[in-house]
């Protein structure tokens, strides 16, 4: 019999567990979850992990084997310390060693975009309608813009531990500067913040990026169309970037901005006019899992 995959995933504002039978089987004997508290600090996320675990433990009577855990950064194959998260207290920490001591048992980390490239290839909208792809890129575009490459089922972690970052590529100027310390990344032109500054360029308001995106429907606000049609634009000319580099067999986009139609049909005509090729072949699909991607690819690591 196989060992049930555990899965832990470590957001901002809540850490949810999952437990897994299998590959072949993801629905889950148990899910659960804890709140951060992430201002306590990164001796208090240990904490709040470990706690997490012993209360799956508990309710579920089993013991893991190892525990896959999703992060907001990655950690640094060489340094062995976290990078790139946007959780700040865990950048420059030892999370992998100092979990493996807490819990006592090996644990594999990977990305938040990793993990949901992973999930949706083995149980969500890959498996479904592009059943046998080798080569899956997923997209989130959200708060932020990040990206995991999934490789014949594992993810591809690379040398530096940045394989599929395609986030913080350059875009355009025009999306101005990033928290990362360089400008005009794709997260700064294709996130929802950075949708809604460039509409408050043009305006001078403030909108949700909800408000812009049914002003632009109802088309009677100039500003609205144009941001929406600036990121079609840019969302082709940036993943033109993932088909020339890696012809994926497959993309997936989640996210808030992922969920905007127009990038799969107008985006996707920009696309055209970027790529090296006479056409797009590459399905670019909407994800299936919604929020339980991150929990159930953090399971799938161990796998
Ligand atoms: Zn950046």
């Amino acid at each position: 019999m196989t060992q049930p995959l555990w899965g832990i995933d470590l957001g901002g504002t809540k850490i949810e567990g999952a437990i897994v039978p299998s590959l072949d089987n993801p629905q889950p004997i148990l899910r659960t979850r804890i709140d951060t508290e992430g201002h306590k600090g990164y001796e208090h996320i240990i904490h709040q992990i470990d706690k997490l675990v012993q209360t799956m433990k508990q309710q579920s009577g089993l013991q893991p084997a190892r525990l896959g855990l999703g992060t907001p950064g990655v950690l640094d194959p060489i340094l062995q310390t976290m990078k790139n998260c946007n959780s700040t207290a865990l950048n420059g920490q030892p999370l992998k060693k100092d979990l493996e001591e807490k819990l006592g048992i090996p644990c594999v980390l990977a990305n938040d975009a990793n993990c949901f490239a992973l999930a949706e290839t083995h149980w969500g909208v890959v498996k479904e309608k592009a059943p046998g792809a080798q080569v899956v890129f997923g997209i989130i575009m959200g708060t932020g813009v990040g990206g995991g490459l999934v490789v014949n089922g594992h993810v591809w972690n690379g040398k530096h531990g940045i394989g599929g970052e395609w986030g913080h590529n350059f875009l355009d100027e025009s999306g101005g500067p990033c928290y990362c310390g360089k400008t005009g990344c794709v997260e700064t032109v294709l996130s929802g913040p950075g949708l809604q500054r460039y509409y408050k360029s043009i305006t001078g308001s403030m909108l949700s990026l909800k408000d812009i995106l049914a002003h632009a429907l109802q088309g009677n606000d100039q500003a609205a169309i144009k941001t929406i049609d600036r990121l079609n634009h840019f969302f082709g000319k940036a993943v033109s970037v993932i088909t020339n580099m890696l012809d994926p067999d497959v993309i997936v986009v989640g996210g808030g901005v992922g969920n905007i139609d127009s990038i799969y049909t107008a985006g996707v005509e920009s696309l055209h006019k970027f790529i090296f090729n006479n056409r797009v072949d590459v399905p670019i699909l909407k994800p299936s899992l919604g929020d339980s991607a991150g929990v159930f690819g953090a399971a799938a690591l161990v796998a």
